[in-house]
């Protein structure tokens, strides 16, 4: 067996992201001793990446805001399937959260009297998002980081984790590898928690970085715990679609919050059409007072003109865009114009100057004075692990999850800056609870030398062998697959195709061969995240076949209408491993309280 250390905490957090900086503050505030483990360099993670802002019933600019509107948004966005506990703490805890990032010391754009800021993003009632222009998720992690560096936290960068080791009382800590040597490294600790974010390495066009591959969600089913509403995913509607090279990059949905009008080939703004008819008197009557709403927003002033049509919810955004282009009234390069241009150049670059330099930088295209051409991009995972809401304990003891790899909050769609509340509500709560759980325990755990050696074993594997496909290969087989049969609409006959290719995908990763040696070696570390891509697309492929109705992100042409009759009673789906195979089932949702079942009366 290689040779290799074992580092031993009470508290183990995968992922360094909102959520795994969150957790591990929290953990060590508690009193544990905590190590942080990321698979990139320390700053890194895609929370780096968010745009728009973190959403949180502050009332800064909307007075009439409160955590019920913002529970009953998340509820209504997430087509009531949300667990209702994490929808009630998230709404009720953000704005605290939010406060505490600022006296740690992060920088908000600002009221005209000096309060944090907010703006407007789809499904929200109100103006909620804290933001700091469109670089928001920059200062969270500059903040959370500066904060977990200060506190002393033990940071190990560039390990990635490929197995977690289980014992009869849970999970006991995990394994993995420096990505700059191919080294093994072990870790003991009485609590695990992994934040290893999203999976939008499954697809071609994704507004997700490399590090999107499933991993914590992977580990997660390999230890025993249950993956929930994996059919989930959030294609978002506005990625860069030209050129080629960049295709997939987010465009912020600010930018749409900020006044940016969708138009089609023909010029028309089509959106009109594709409100739903039950959230229709939510959205402006006309261009108007659409109009009126963005010049009060500019000015940081409350209105009762009500929000652009442009301001629906990321699913349905994402259908009539789709829906347009494939109508044939898509622009040059497959998508259709979103256009801000309208709005005095100077605001437009202060508001957005991410999206004025990205498009400058790489499409060569001035937002000031034309429109940016845009299409649907994965981004964002709202299945994942299954936790328990108040602790982030997920089915397997020991084992807690936070932040993009949990599920729960979202429910069938999540809305934009929902997140990054998410990582700061749930991060520290979990992160409590890790602390908790490892104050239970006596001794480091003992790391089971058999597991150790199969992980061990499973690193060698690929180099070792003399021929075979390289992960690569296979890996743009699996995305252009899951793009074409998984992807924004899906019939029951391509889903069953989806699982047919899997398998095979399978058998060749099995045999997949990795060349080169183990130091910085991309095509190798490329075979474990590979490993973890099928598992979750896998999931994601059963539970959408298992889901006989379109409810969210989730749409089937062959059961096109949101089916309560039939899933009003057990509305999530559950994966989890049995006998060596993938089993999906329907289980209920949590019960909610009947005072909170009231601020949902005439939702649907
Ligand atoms: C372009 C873009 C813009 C966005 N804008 C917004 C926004 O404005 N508002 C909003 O609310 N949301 C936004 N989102 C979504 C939001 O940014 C993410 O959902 C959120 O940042 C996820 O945070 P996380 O802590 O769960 O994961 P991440 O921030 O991705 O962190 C994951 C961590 O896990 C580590 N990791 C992964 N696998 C392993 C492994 N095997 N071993 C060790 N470490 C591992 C990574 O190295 C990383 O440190 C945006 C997303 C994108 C892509």
């Amino acid at each position: 067996m290689a040779e290799f250390k074992t580092h031993a905490h009470d508290v183990l957090v995968i992922g360094a992201g909102g959520a795994g900086l969150r957790a591990a503050i929290e953990a060590k505030t508690a009193g544990a001793d905590v190590g942080l483990v990321c698979k990139s360099l320390l700053g890194k993670a895609h929370t780096v990446m968010a745009e728009g802002g973190m959403a949180a019933a502050m009332g800064h600019v909307a007075p009439a805001d409160s955590w019920k509107v913002h529970f009953r948004d998340t509820m209504v966005g997430g087509k009531l399937i949300n667990n209702p506990t994490m929808a009630q703490l998230h709404a009720t805890e953000a704005p605290d959260r939010v406060r505490e990032l600022e006296a740690w010391g992060a920088i908000f754009d600002r009221t005209p009297d000096g309060r944090i800021l907010q703006r407007p993003f789809g499904g929200h009632t109100h103006a909620r998002l804290a933001h700091v222009g469109d670089r928001t998720g920059l200062e969270m992690i500059r903040t959370l980081q500066d904060r977990a560096v200060a506190l002393g936290i033990q940071v190990y960068m560039e390990c990635t984790v490929t197995r977690l080791i289980t014992g009869a009382d849970g999970v006991r800590g995990a394994f993995g590898y420096w990505r700059t040597t191919g080294r093994p490294v072990a870790f003991a600790a009485k609590a695990t928690v992994l934040a290893t974010g999203g999976i939008g390495r499954a697809y071609t066009v994704t507004s997700n970085s490399w590090e999107y591959s499933g991993d914590g969600q992977a580990l997660a089913y390999e230890a025993g715990a249950e993956l929930i509403d994996m059919e989930f995913v959030q294609f978002h509607p506005t990625g860069m679609v030209w050129p080629p090279g960049v295709r997939g990059l987010l465009v912020t949905e600010a930018v749409r919050g900020e006044g940016g009008i969708l138009r089609n080939a023909l010029g028309e703004r089509f959106m009109w059409k594709y409100l739903p008819d039950d959230r229709r008197t939510e959205y402006a009557e006309t261009d108007e007072e659409a109009t009126r709403w963005v010049t009060a927003l500019s000015r940081g002033q409350d209105t009762d003109a009500r929000r652009p049509p442009e301001l629906s919810t990321r699913d349905n955004v994402a259908r009539a865009i789709y829906t347009e282009v494939k109508e044939g009234r898509g622009s040059p390069h497959g998508g259709v114009f979103l256009d801000i241009s309208y709005l005095p150049a100077e605001h437009v670059k202060r508001k957005l100057p991410s999206m004025y330099e990205q498009f400058k930088e790489l499409a060569d295209v001035d937002i000031t004075t034309g429109p940016m051409e845009v299409g649907p991009t994965t981004h964002y995972m709202m299945g994942g692990i299954r936790v328990d809401a108040a602790t982030g304990q997920t089915t397997v003891p020991g084992l807690f999850a936070a932040g993009e790899v949990a599920a729960g909050l979202h429910g069938a769609n999540r809305l934009g800056g929902n997140s990054l509340s998410d990582l700061l509500v749930f991060g520290a709560r979990t992160g409590a609870a890790a602390a908790k759980r490892a104050r239970s325990v006596d001794a480091s755990p003992y790391l089971d030398p058999v597991q150790v050696q199969g992980a061990t074993a499973a690193l060698a594997a690929p180099l070792d062998r003399s021929e075979g496909e390289d992960a690569y290969a296979i890996q743009r087989d699996l995305q252009e697959m899951m793009g074409r049969l998984v992807g924004i609409f899906r019939v029951e006959a391509d889903l069953d195709e989806a699982i047919g290719e899997l398998a095979d995908l399978r058998r060749r990763w099995q045999v997949v061969r990795a060349a080169g040696g183990r130091a910085y070696n991309p095509g190798w570390n490329l075979v474990f995240e590979l490993g973890n891509l099928l598992t979750v697309s896998e999931a994601i492929a059963r539970s959408a076949r298992q889901r006989t109705e379109s409810r969210g992100a989730h749409s089937r042409l062959d059961h096109p209408a949101m089916d309560d009759a039939s899933w009003g009673g057990q509305n999530s789906t559950v994966a989890r491993a049995a006998d060596g195979s993938m089993t999906v089932r329907a289980t209920p949702l949590p019960t909610m309280s009947d005072d909170l079942r009231g601020l949902l009366s005439g939702a649907h």
